[in-house]
């Protein structure tokens, strides 16, 4: 451990110097719509950079006036000028794990359709993975693989007896191991199940099926060993690519623990992340945090910040996990009043969200079903009334199935909803038909509804659960399309500049950074996104525009080849 810190401290220290010595030439852009996102969603002619921020906005007259001798001029040549995207809620550098983990996505973002094309894949790695290794998959998704259930301990036994192995359901609420891996982490007939999970047993048996929900998946956290650190400089290098090619220049994590609140600012300081981060530790890490048991160290806060604690209320609607008031609408099993479980005890997390509250943290509680989101908001209620603290920006994130009322209750609060809109897309149709049904179905993720309130929201991917598009995001908001291209709930729609504010400047004020960041406005930082043409046009065509380059802090950082 203490080796690689030096390591990382004496190349990380030239790196920064070589960075810095690099100063970006002072760029003039033109010729192209530049869509500020500024209070009044202007569209100015000009825009010049100089040095790491943004220098003047405004008529290609004006902005000249301003330029410095020596400056370049950029012709967009019709292509469009963007704040960079800002990443409100995913699990960055979760998006490069398969450097290391088996993908086992199903289409459309994968390949895999049965439990074949899963153990295919699983096979592949274990060729190449040394014996008694763990090898681990993740993505696979019950409702899309033919046989419409999760594997369990069984199906995994035939692909080894040998290896442990353990894979992730897309929702990374649930997840699967075969009897070598439920050797490896102890779990057996006699383990009760964990408060706020479930490790499911075989029928008329106490024997584990294999598969374990919510809570019970921190032994396997716990229990398989975390990626390398040189693998984590792998993934972590493929997540940013991946980020910057899609024009995100705020990489958020929402679930950091030790490793990622110790690994990724030296990743950044590298110069192996490109993006600006907002890091949100887990609720234990925050407790370490405050009690002085863990130090995050001193960083440069145009680089790395630590956000909001996260606490997680309720699982997901898609695994059967999320909380409901009313039953789920084909149930999972035999009794049709099944409507999900809190993760969180009500009286445990009005006890947590006070405490977090009292320290000082900014709050971000994920709530898919609307009765924990009753829970969320009765919690932050109270421990507003009994801490009030003005600005607090508290964040329900996902907030899938908010009522009209909850959204009221909201605004009322200052709470700010994340809104995942991406369901409306890859499980639109699953939805509709299995889980919540047509009605429910179609005011999910009401990002109009919270409009209409003047509720300030955020969107997001949740990446790795599914890929970082954000104008695919922006897409799913705009014309909540399911992946077959069936309306869910087209009364839910919002227009292309409330969506792209949502993954702009919005999702600067969700960070507390709406000063430095989220519209292109003087003085603040130069972090841009040039894309083929501007999505204001072609409301219809979002997901078909391409980024073509990715600028943070005036430097490139990604340019469509
Ligand atoms: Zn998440």
């Amino acid at each position: 451990m203490k080796r690689w810190i030096l390591a990382a401290a004496i190349v990380g220290a030239v790196a920064f110097g070589a960075w810095w010595i690099r100063q970006p030439t002072p760029t003039l852009y033109r010729g192209g719509p530049i869509v500020t996102l500024d209070a009044d969603n202007r569209i100015a002619a000009a825009l010049l950079v100089v040095g790491d921020r943004i220098a003047a906005v405004g008529s290609l007259e004006d902005v000249r006036g301003a330029a410095p001798r020596g400056v370049r001029e950029v012709d967009l040549a019709g292509r469009a000028l963007l704040p960079g995207f800002i990443d409100a809620h995913s699990h960055f550098p979760g998006s490069g794990i398969f450097e290391v983990y088996v993908d086992l996505n199903s289409p459309p973002i994968g390949t895999v359709v049965n439990f074949e094309d899963l153990a295919d894949r699983l096979a592949r790695k274990l060729a190449t993975t040394a014996a008694g290794d763990w090898v681990v998959g993740m993505g696979y998704d019950d409702t899309l693989l033919s046989e419409r259930r999760h594997p369990t301990r069984e199906d995994l036994d035939r692909v080894s007896r040998e290896h442990p192995l353990v894979v992730w359901h897309v929702s990374g609420h649930v997840a699967v191991l075969n009897s070598a891996g439920l050797a490896a982490l102890g779990i057996t007939a006699e383990t009760p199940d964990p408060e706020g999970g479930v490790i499911r047993r075989r029928p008329g048996s106490r024997e584990p099926d294999g598969i374990l929900e919510e809570s019970a998946t921190d032994l396997v956290e716990a229990g398989v060993p975390r990626p390398t650190f040189w693998q984590g400089i792998g993934i972590a290098r493929a997540a940013s690519r991946d980020y910057a090619a899609h024009g995100v220049t705020t990489a958020q994590n929402g679930w950091a623990d030790a490793q990622l609140l110790q690994g990724l600012p030296w990743l950044s300081r590298l110069g192996v992340v490109s993006q600006r981060l907002v890091l949100w530790p887990t609720a234990a890490m925050a407790e370490e945090i405050a009690a002085g048991e863990f130090d995050f160290g001193r960083w440069d806060e145009r680089w790395v910040r630590l956000g909001a604690v996260k606490l997680i209320a309720d699982g997901s609607i898609q695994s059967y996990t999320g909380y409901l008031s009313e039953p789920y609408f084909v149930p999972p099993g035999d009794d049709p009043a099944y409507r999900g479980y809190p993760r969180i005890p009500r009286a445990d997390l009005f006890a947590q969200v006070e405490r977090f509250h009292r320290q000082g943290w900014q709050l971000a509680i994920h709530g898919n079903g609307d009765a924990a989101i009753d829970d969320i908001l009765d919690a932050i209620a109270h421990a507003f009334e009994v801490a009030p603290r003005a600005d607090a920006r508290p964040i329900l994130v996902h907030a899938q199935m908010a009522r009209d009322d909850q959204l009221d209750r909201m605004r009322a609060l200052g709470v700010i909803p994340s809104f995942f809109s991406l369901h409306t897309y890859y499980w639109g149709d699953r939805h509709r038909e299995i889980f919540m049904g047509p009605v429910r179905a179609a005011r999910m993720s009401p990002a109009k509804s919270a409009l209409d309130r003047s509720l300030r929201f955020t969107l997001h991917t949740d990446s790795p659960v599914v890929p970082m598009e954000p104008l695919r995001l922006v897409s799913a908001a705009v014309n909540r399309l399911s992946s077959s291209g069936v309306p869910i709930g087209a009364a839910q729609r919002i227009g292309v500049v409330e969506a792209l504010r949502a993954i702009t400047i919005d999702a600067a004020y969700q960070h507390f950074e709406e000063e430095e960041k989220g519209s292109l406005e003087v003085g603040k930082f130069a972090d841009l996104v040039v894309l083929s043409e501007s999505p204001l046009a072609h409301p219809d065509a979002l997901d078909a525009i391409r980024v073509e380059e990715t600028i943070i802090g005036g430097r490139t950082v990604y340019r469509a080849p």
